[in-house]
């Protein structure tokens, strides 16, 4: 695509570096410059009209244009724009919102920190435990056990956590301290004739294997979202919990659940934890505490894992952690305001009512030749794409289905996602069964282009 000189695509082919973007392909096909939001939908500079299938990056809930979120970062913006939390300082929305996540936490909570993005929470999580297995005369106990496909961030130490090929290779990771147990994909990952049931036992057996194997007194943590979401909104069988949960009672192993994308009513609860009955020792927050208006993110700890951080911040004279932004003051107000918006309009009784028609809209197409399997729970949900559905394998090229699929979708006016070859739906919690039969009208409609693209 030819761009003329001074075009923002021109400019930004010129200046910007793009995080998960092909940065010679780039240079070659431009941006899209997306320009304004209204509801689920943006526009693109040239006018152009996309439903926003993904909410921006799985986050923004409450729609793209909500008055209320400007006028709470007005308004805090007047009256403090930054202060920070070092030092025995605080602010009132800082106080506010810690109070607040506590009191929505789905088990017992203790205390909030804050951080400004989910890799940030998860990175300063893996320090939190380092501190407390040192506060607790247990300084083996430093290894971390995430799984293939969860997404935790970027970072060094969240990109290890992180079980997607792209993140470690070429950055020399995975760290060390970091293991990955199985993904629990039951369509892809099971056995000839292995029911759902014997699956997820088989998940939480590799687990306690890997526990054993490692030695359990050197296990701090078990991390994992509730639903893994980038690494292809992956639903794990009904038992899987109650069954991994049982094997990290067993060896004393904390549980994090990355509530990145679950959190705030995403599943159907205001918490994913809660849709799967997990009893998390930390919960990671980020992207629908403030549907991303501002950048922030937030980390829930319970007693166990507060009480030896304190003793140990005493022991040493300061917890020498924080970061200049931790509770910015204008996006706590932000993240407040989102919150009383998603409960005042019960947006998540409309991830209920919506959530189970876009699963009977999906559900629809399940027959068609190129969808292997739909998925998802709450307000979230994907369907693989495959060419040959028994063997459900897709193009040589891994993502080039997907890919595509994608792409003619963008083409007809919905912004969705390709993750390997799953087509992800993660609308704004607003949104509507009609804008959903619309949203699912064009996929189904892009699937078909491509199999006559593809001559099958
Ligand atoms: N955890 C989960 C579950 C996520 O989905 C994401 C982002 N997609 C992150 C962590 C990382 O968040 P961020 O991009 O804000 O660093």
């Amino acid at each position: 695509m030819t761009h003329s000189p001074n075009s923002p695509e021109a400019r930004d082919v010129a200046h910007h570096l793009h995080g998960y973007t092909d940065a010679r392909r780039h240079e070659e096909v431009g941006p899209l410059v997306i320009d304004r939001g209204e509801g689920v939908h943006v526009f693109d500079i040239h006018g152009k009209r996309y439903l926003e299938a993904m909410a921006g990056l799985w986050s923004v809930g409450v729609g793209f244009s909500e008055p209320r979120l400007v006028a709470a970062a007005t308004k805090q913006m007047s009256r403090l724009p930054f202060y920070h939390t070092f030092g025995h300082k605080a602010q009132g929305p800082v106080i506010d919102l810690a109070e607040r996540l506590i009191g929505l936490a789905p088990v017992p909570m203790s205390k909030v920190h804050f951080t400004n993005s989910g890799s940030e929470a998860n990175d300063t999580v893996m320090k939190l435990l380092r501190y407390r297995s040192n506060a607790l005369g247990e300084p083996a106990r430093k290894t971390f056990i995430a799984r293939a496909k969860g997404y935790h961030g970027v970072t060094l130490a969240s990109a290890s956590l992180t079980g997607l090929p792209n993140n470690h290779r070429s950055f020399d990771l995975p760290i060390a301290g970091i293991r990955h147990t199985m993904s629990p994909h039951w369509w892809r990952e099971a056995l000839p004739g292995e029911t759902e049931e014997a699956f997820a036992t088989r998940c939480a057996d590799e687990l306690e294997a890997l526990i054993l194997a490692e030695g359990p007194e050197t296990v701090a943590a078990f991390w994992a979202e509730p639903v893994m979401g980038a690494g292809g909104v992956i639903v794990p069988p009904a038992t899987y919990w109650p069954k991994i949960q049982t094997v990290l009672q067993k060896y004393g192993v904390l549980l994090v659940a990355d509530e990145v994308i679950c959190g705030f009513g995403r599943t159907g609860n205001w918490f994913g934890s809660t849709t799967y009955g997990m009893n998390p020792d930390v919960i990671v927050v980020s992207k629908q505490l403030s549907s991303s208006y501002l950048p922030i993110s937030a980390i829930l700890i319970n007693e166990r894992v507060y009480g030896p951080i304190a003793d140990e911040s005493k022991r040493i004279g300061t917890f020498g952690h924080g970061f200049t932004a931790s509770g910015h003051p204008v996006a706590a107000a932000v993240a407040l305001e989102n919150l009383a918006i998603i409960e005042e309009r019960d947006l998540i009784g409309n991830v209920r009512r919506v959530g189970a028609h876009l699963r009977a809209r999906l559900d629809a197409l399940a027959g068609h030749p190129m969808i292997g399997e739909i998925r998802g729970v709450g307000l979230i949900a994907a369907a693989e794409l495959v060419i040959d559905k028994p063997a459900k394998t897709a193009l040589d090229v891994p993502g080039r289905l997907g890919g595509m699929v994608a792409g003619i979708m963008q083409d007809k006016g919905v912004i969705s996602r390709a993750m390997g070859e799953a087509i992800a739906f993660c609308p704004p919690m607003i949104i509507t069964e009609l804008q959903v039969d619309e949203m699912v009208a064009v996929f189904a409609a892009s699937v078909d282009e491509a199999k006559v693209r593809l001559g099958l």
